[in-house]
């Protein structure tokens, strides 16, 4: 992927920061990513959530909790201008468990199972073994090994066949007033898969500050490095004082994991159209009415032959316009509402 038009548009987490100056491209429709709740407990059925009614409403109200730090929260530091925050704080990404009534939580039983950290083998065969289409979404699996209290997920890359997931060990005996850190914990884990980054140094996910196409500097300032890195500490309230490096973004490990700033909203948008997690992304997902349109008002100098070397899933139409050429290398993927017109030529 060495083309013009990778380098300066397509690599960028900036080109994919939805609703910004109103580009067709950022116009994006709400990504809706299907997921699994698997619920691994005992040979004995004790252990971790339990398939009963009051514990299934637990879950779904965990998935609103992790599905509002999405969409809704302010952050707690100063932001940099000329920074514009997302409309509503909504970063456009939405998981989901499937249709109501018939939410995917699935049970499993197996001390084996019940122990297991092993998110490569044994959970995900176990899962395949009793139905293979469950691999066909982005797998949480909740065990009750030990394991420090720590989660952790896969972070995307280009191989789109790769199988992501979080695991969510420590479920021994899960009590309600544990359910929101719950939530919280997911959220962040859900982040990595969508190529979030930390916003500290540690935990195998380091913040970029020397990175100049990752770095953020929505949240750690101008000129590079800011104040990156954040602090990593889950007290006190990141609300305590703006500028104590201590803040309330998903990926910061403070207990306040609510927020993500527009550049982090690109960075998870640009994995939905790039990396493994796009094939997640429900196949309802697509939006007729902002097309791309490789024309004057695409933000790149004009351009008459376009090359894209680059696989990519786009949940718009493509319009080609009259003397224009695009030769493409690789792939170009859509939903299938868009598979039969989604690629025009204007003559
Ligand atoms: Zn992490």
């Amino acid at each position: 992927m060495n083309s013009d038009v990778w380098t300066a548009f397509f690599k960028k987490k900036e080109s994919y920061i939805p609703y910004q100056n109103g580009n067709p491209f950022t116009t994006t429709p709400k990504k809706i990513i299907e997921i699994n709740f698997n619920i691994f407990q005992r040979s004995n059925g004790t252990g971790n959530f339990q398939n009963t009614v009051a514990d299934k409403a637990r879950l779904l109200v965990i998935l609103g909790w992790l599905n509002d730090k999405y969409s809704a929260f302010p952050p707690s530091d100063p932001v940099y201008p000329p920074i514009q925050e997302l409309p509503q704080f909504d970063d456009q990404i939405e998981f989901s468990l499937g249709p109501t009534g018939q939410e995917r939580i699935f049970f499993y039983q197996g001390d084996n199972l019940f122990n297991s950290l092993d998110p490569y083998g044994l959970l995900p065969s176990t899962v395949a073994s009793v139905d293979p289409n469950r691999m066909n979404q982005l797998n949480l699996y909740f065990t009750g090994a030990y394991n420090n209290n720590a989660f952790w997920a896969s972070m995307p890359t280009f191989n789109i066949s790769e199988d992501m997931f979080v695991m969510a060990p420590g479920q021994n005996n899960p009590l309600p007033s544990g359910d929101f850190v719950l939530s919280g914990g997911i959220a962040h884990e859900l982040g990595h898969t969508l190529g979030l980054y930390h916003t500290y140094l540690g935990g195998g996910a380091n913040a970029q500050c020397d990175v100049p196409d990752e770095y953020l500097s929505d949240i750690f300032g101008l000129p590079e490095p800011g104040t990156c890195p954040s602090i990593y500490t889950w007290e006190p309230s990141s609300w305590v004082s703006p500028n104590d490096r201590i803040t309330n973004n998903i990926m910061s490990g403070n207990k306040d994991t609510e927020y993500e700033s527009p550049m982090q909203a690109g960075q998870m948008h640009r994995s939905l159209a790039l990396k493994a997690t796009r094939k997640y992304v429900s196949e309802e997902v697509f939006n007729p009415d902002y097309p791309v349109l490789l024309n004057n008002n695409f933000p790149l100098p004009f351009l008459s032959n376009w090359v894209f070397d680059f696989n990519i899933k786009l949940y718009t139409d493509l319009i080609i316009p009259a003397g224009v050429t695009l030769t493409v290398k690789c792939e170009i993927v859509m939903p299938y509402k868009g598979k039969k017109s989604s690629v025009k030529e204007e003559n």
